[in-house]
């Protein structure tokens, strides 16, 4: 169902919403970046569409509505362990095509992976997705080539439109709370422009068609790429932050943390934390082995994942080409150049 609102009303709206949900999406928050004076997009609760930032992309994705940074799964004494409380509201997130796409890379490796990770099936059960369509390709985007750029899987979309705001509503909890806005006394002269509360009309997400980033997976890829010299050239270069892991909205890496009250030893709580494969220590074993010590040797075994790996057990690749890899990581180093170069090697090798 599409409807056309005034930014008033449409707020009026998100706080009805709000009764039930927790609404997410992406917000500046200023200064709050790396660096000095600039600015960091992450998620946050918002409660006015203002707040949201639609013209730029996040640079850390919304997976934290699922995965916590830090998850506290169980608290414990000598005898017993009890799981904490839930939040009973409902979440709505703002999300793009490409993120979207992202959750059912994150839903097959905690869900239908052999095992289901209840913790994640909590959180996820509540989640309803509000699509922002994307006017234009932002920069280091390459959706199109990973065919992330379209999606219909979503609750309700919105868009902003200069004093008034589009949305396409397919979710019937979600109709119901906006049509309790329909005023009576609706009328819409020939140019659309609204009298009364609500106009209803046909709404369409916009969608990218191409991006200036293009990559070509290699269908070619065999064991030889794995001892491959390019790989070398990562060692030098990657600085082992794990940025790009903690930015990735399909990487889904943890380390489990036993903490123990400083007043009580034999009491304390289990969390799951943020990991990540590129940082040193990951692969660390009992008895001293390390299974990837160089940065290369991790950045190969990041990269394999994305676009070969994960393909072979589930039938697609797991990158969605957001770019906020490329975005952020400090070294320069691009993903989707290093997908091309993995297809010219390819290439060389045959
Ligand atoms: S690997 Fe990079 S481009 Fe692909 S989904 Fe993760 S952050 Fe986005
Ligand atoms: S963000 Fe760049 S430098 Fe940091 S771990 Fe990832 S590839 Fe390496």
């Amino acid at each position: 169902m599409g409807i056309r609102v005034k930014v008033d009303k449409f707020n009026e709206i998100l706080k009805a919403i709000s009764k039930d949900y927790k609404v997410f999406a992406p917000v500046v928050q200023k200064g709050k970046n790396t660096f000095s004076e600039t600015d960091l997009i992450a998620y946050k609760e918002v409660k006015s569409i203002e707040k949201i930032e639609f013209n730029k992309k996040a640079q850390y994705s919304s997976k934290e509505a699922v995965m916590p940074i830090t998850q506290t799964l169980f608290y414990f004494t000598e005898e017993n362990y009890t799981e904490p409380k839930l939040d009973s509201k409902k979440v709505l997130v703002f999300l793009r095509s490409c993120d979207i796409h992202a959750f059912k890379r994150t839903d097959e490796i905690f869900l239908k992976n052999g095992l289901m990770d209840n913790y994640y099936k909590v959180l996820r059960d509540k989640i309803k997705f509000v699509l922002m369509g994307c006017e234009k390709s932002f920069d280091n985007c390459f959706c199109v080539s990973m065919g992330t750029n379209t999606t219909e899987d979503y609750q309700m979309y919105v868009k902003p439109s200069g004093d008034e705001v589009l949305m396409d509503i397919k979710d019937e909890e979600l109709k119901k709370i906006v049509m309790a806005f329909e005023d009576d006394n609706l009328t819409m002269d020939d140019n659309f422009n609204l009298e009364g509360n609500l106009a209803i009309e046909e709404v369409k997400p916009e969608f990218v068609k191409e991006n200036s980033v293009e990559v070509k997976i290699s269908q070619g890829i065999d064991k030889s790429l794995f001892s491959h010299e390019m790989w070398k050239e990562y060692d030098e270069r990657c600085i082992a932050c794990g940025r790009c892991n903690f930015a990735c909205p399909t990487c889904t890496c943890f380390t489990m943390q036993d903490i123990f009250y400083k007043d009580n030893k034999n009491a304390g709580e289990r969390r799951r934390v943020w990991a990540s494969c590129q940082i040193e220590g990951y692969t660390d074993m009992a008895g001293g082995h390390i299974f990837r010590k160089a940065n290369g040797d991790r950045m190969r075994f990041k990269v394999m994942h994305k676009i070969y790996d994960f393909e072979k057990r589930f039938g697609y690749h797991m990158c969605v080409g957001c770019g906020r890899c490329d975005d952020i990581c400090p070294q320069y180093i691009s993903l989707s150049n290093c997908i091309n170069k993995i297809n010219h090697v390819v290439g060389e090798l045959k």
